[in-house]
């Protein structure tokens, strides 16, 4: 029996007879692990109180080696996030990023990486830095990049080159989930002749998104988080974000295989992202 310590952020917890927990936790070390919390309720349980959602915990637990379930052993609160569960959106956000989470994160293997971005994705939202949208799109675009998805938003995804927007008002790119994202003509008509599904995007759209993904970068470095920079720089509108986030998630679900619950109810919408819903309305229409 191998007594174990490590940090942790609770993914799920499940009711286990009448006074325990069994708790799927992500940790850096050792992947998602699966633990049984005897007693939990008990407050003489050293990890009494201590298995909320949203926190950073340090934990100690004992599993076998051929053992697919530990015993917790201890946990106690490094980094408690009450603001999280405080407002339904930022809960919703919160939850959403633990869903990926657990789908992505891998027993027994190394999962710093993972760990790191979903811990500070819930800190941004206990420090309320940005909208939930913002936090929901930024969190999203790493955590693909993470699992080495990430969408080419600014170049052709094939070749490397550049991909310019078609001649359409509102301008939009051609664009392929399966072909790694933002494509050129000739690599676009490359990708429908290898049987890839593709389409268009709006441009604002991938702009958008890789001004998220700046942001974050020049947030790490204690810069100003919008602004400033030459070029591509857009007021991040909720309307747009949530146009992000429409084209965010249609791509993890093609990757993932899968449509994770947190997603269900927004992708439920016709996608915001076709041609038809971004159709300027003509002058006088008056609809
Ligand atoms: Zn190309």
């Amino acid at each position: 029996m191998a007594l174990v310590s490590d940090k942790a952020l609770v993914l799920r917890r499940y009711p286990w007879g009448e006074s325990s927990l069994i708790v799927h936790v992500l940790t850096p070390g050792h992947g998602r692990v699966h633990l049984t919390a005897r007693g939990v309720f008990r407050p003489t349980a050293r990890y009494f109180a201590a298995l909320d959602l949203f926190d950073t915990l340090e934990i100690e637990y004992s599993m076998g080696p051929q053992q697919e379930l530990g015993n917790l052993r201890r946990a106690t609160i490094g980094r408690r996030r009450a603001r999280v569960c405080a407002k339904l959106p930022v809960y919703r956000t919160g939850l959403a990023a633990l869903e990926l989470a657990d789908i992505a994160a891998r027993p027994g293997q190394d999962e710093g990486r993972l760990f790191r971005l979903t811990e500070a994705a819930l800190e941004r939202l206990e420090t309320n830095q940005v909208s939930c949208t913002e936090s929901r799109v930024s969190f999203e675009l790493q955590y693909l990049r993470a699992l080495g998805l990430a969408p080419a938003l600014l170049h052709c995804a094939a070749c490397g080159g550049q991909a310019p927007a078609l001649p359409e008002d509102p301008p939009r790119v051609i664009f392929s989930a399966g072909a790694g994202g933002r494509l050129c003509a000739p690599c676009g008509a490359g990708a429908r002749a290898a049987s890839h599904r593709v389409g268009t995007l709006p441009e604002d759209v991938l702009l958008a998104a890789a001004q998220v993904d700046a942001g974050r970068e020049r947030s790490a470095d204690n810069k100003p988080n919008r602004g400033g920079d030459a070029g591509s720089s857009q007021p991040l509108t909720e309307e747009l974000l949530d146009r992000v986030r429409d084209f965010l998630e249609r791509f993890i679900d093609f990757h993932l295989e899968t449509r994770p619950r947190s997603h269900e109810s927004f992708l439920a919408a016709p996608n915001r992202n076709t041609r038809a819903a971004r159709q300027p309305r003509p002058h006088g229409a008056g609809l």
